[in-house]
């Protein structure tokens, strides 16, 4: 049984303060929904404080990238070890805005993904198809590409550690949400590419998170769907009824 995972994304949002209050709004009222395992993703700056606040709760931490060495001259960038030296667990990996905006390649979110595994962080690589690309058909072979690039020589013993977000690029912070169908759909053939690659039982054990416009009000039908393990949410997670709201809806 995979427990569903409730992400939030809060990008480039909250200063110290506001990550403070957010965390705090989240962590005072996480263990009512014990069916769940939490998680909040503050920018960098706000990774310290925010691990002060979720030390010892149900509310894990994570954060929205990282570089795949593990030291030297790469002015800007943050290692593995410094996240987990941060308090992090987990490092979102392959974002559509990392892709789409910063132009990351399949080839960097592998080598990132690699490097977090090595490191013991639980990656979680995002994967999504352009709206021109949902429309002219090729959702499939899009989400096999990024499967193949973003995962390839991920060893069959480290999959299971593995988180992949499915988020169609057209319903990330557009209102437009997928519908159930349409999301279960490219979940159960991400479950199928994992089954082909790995075997039946590491399949069924990874989760396999949608993003897109998730709120309260169709969370229940998403992830009621068998392949949707739980939630990536950006703009709901940057308030705390909201981002808690999903999570009722995750457990019923
Ligand atoms: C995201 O940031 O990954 C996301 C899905 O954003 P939103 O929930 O705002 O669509």
């Amino acid at each position: 049984m995979r427990r569903k995972l409730i992400a939030g994304n809060w990008k480039m949002n909250t200063d110290r303060a506001a990550a403070i209050k957010l965390a705090r709004g989240v962590v005072g009222r996480a263990g009512m929904h014990s069916a769940v395992d939490w998680l909040v993703c503050p920018p960098f700056v706000n990774l310290f404080p925010v691990s002060e606040i979720v030390k010892g709760t149900p509310v894990a931490l994570g954060a929205q990238n990282m570089y795949h060495e593990a030291n030297g001259a790469f002015t800007g960038e943050m290692s593995a070890a410094m996240l987990l030296d941060a308090g992090c667990k987990y490092v979102i990996l392959g974002h559509s805005e990392r892709r789409h905006i910063l132009g990351e390649s399949d080839a960097a979110v592998n080598k990132k993904t690699l490097a977090a595994l090595a490191a013991g962080l639980i990656p979680i690589v995002c994967v999504g198809e352009l709206l021109d690309e949902r429309e002219s058909g090729q959702t499939a072979v899009v989400i096999r590409r990024q499967f193949d690039g973003s995962l390839a020589n991920v060893p069959a013993e480290r999959i299971e550690k593995v988180v992949i977000a499915y988020e169609p690029v057209w319903a990330i912070g557009t209102g437009k949400v997928a519908t159930p169908e349409q999301a279960e759909e490219v979940h159960a053939e991400l479950r199928g590419l994992l089954k082909q690659r790995y075997n039946e039982k590491s399949a069924n054990n990874v989760r396999i998170l949608y993003g897109g416009s998730v709120k309260p009000s169709n969370a229940r039908d998403l992830l009621s769907q068998p392949n949707i393990d739980g939630a990536l949410v950006g703009g709901a997670s940057l308030n705390p009824d909201d981002f808690l709201g999903i999570a009722a809806g995750a457990s019923n």
